[in-house]
């Protein structure tokens, strides 16, 4: 009489055998089915798809190359002189004599020194003390000479 081989198997009937270890390492991760959701009424997919053109507005285009003038003009700018006249003496060149000198000063009474004897004379100095302006240099203005040839080279106004 034939009988079926001892059931030696702790798998209970009417279920499939499990998978070997092989299979199971072949495959470490259990696949499951992804779970289609319902569409959502209203939802606009075409409008939240991840479109870069729609996401950022009209499509952008590539920045213009710097365009490079075809030919520079040099302009060839003669400067006279870039030396700031002041109240002290300054070296600087002189056209007339076309050398370096160190300027002559001499000072003449200019806006400042009228305005400072105007206001002397208004708060009360009418007894000569609003003469005292035109007797100091640092109220008058400053005319810058060339100690060669007296050409005047700049100056220096207090205002
Ligand atoms: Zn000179």
């Amino acid at each position: 009489m034939a009988s079926a081989p001892p059931f030696e198997s702790s798998v209970p009937v009417g279920y499939p055998p499990p998978p070997s270890y092989e299979e199971t390492m072949r495959q470490p991760y259990p696949q499951y089915p992804q779970p289609s959701l319902p569409p959502v009424p209203g939802y606009d997919k075409a409008a939240h798809s991840p479109h870069p053109q729609q996401l950022c507005g009209p499509p952008m285009h590539p920045p213009p190359a710097c365009s490079q003038p075809a030919s520079v003009t040099v302009q060839a700018v003669c400067v006279q002189s870039t030396v700031v006249f002041g109240s002290q003496p300054v070296q600087t060149h002189c056209p007339v004599c076309a050398r370096f000198v160190v300027t002559r000063l001499e000072h003449n009474s200019g806006t400042l020194a009228w305005l400072s004897c105007a206001g002397l004379f208004i708060f009360g100095c009418i007894y000569g003390c609003c003469l005292i302006p035109f007797c100091m240099d640092g109220l008058k203005d400053v005319t810058h000479y060339c100690p060669s040839c007296n050409n005047v080279l700049g100056v220096y106004k207090r205002l």
